[in-house]
């Protein structure tokens, strides 16, 4: 009883972290950059595995914020505070 609660608690700190901002690389050693989105169209062209890691494996390995991940994160954030102002603004 006392194991299962154990591994429920592993899995649920596994899960925690997993859940932290996880980027992907393509495991093409010429492959620079790490995205922000599995489904980024520049993931897409690479013909390696795609690999889930965190972002500080990512820049261990001297992998820079793809262009396009980029883009749409700093867009992302430029609605957001869009839709505050407009909140404000009501
Ligand atoms: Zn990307």
């Amino acid at each position: 009883m006392r194991t299962a609660l154990l591994l429920l608690a592993f899995s649920f700190v596994s899960f925690t972290f997993s859940a932290k901002k996880n980027v992907y690389i393509c495991t093409d050693p010429k492959s620079q950059y790490y995205h922000l989105e599995e489904l980024c169209k520049e993931l897409e062209k690479c013909n390696y595995q795609v690999k889930e890691v965190t972002k500080g494996e990512a820049e261990d390995q001297n992998k820079r914020l793809c262009k396009v991940c980029k883009e749409n994160d700093s867009k992302n954030k430029k609605d957001k505070e869009m839709n505050k102002k407009q909140e404000k603004q009501e």
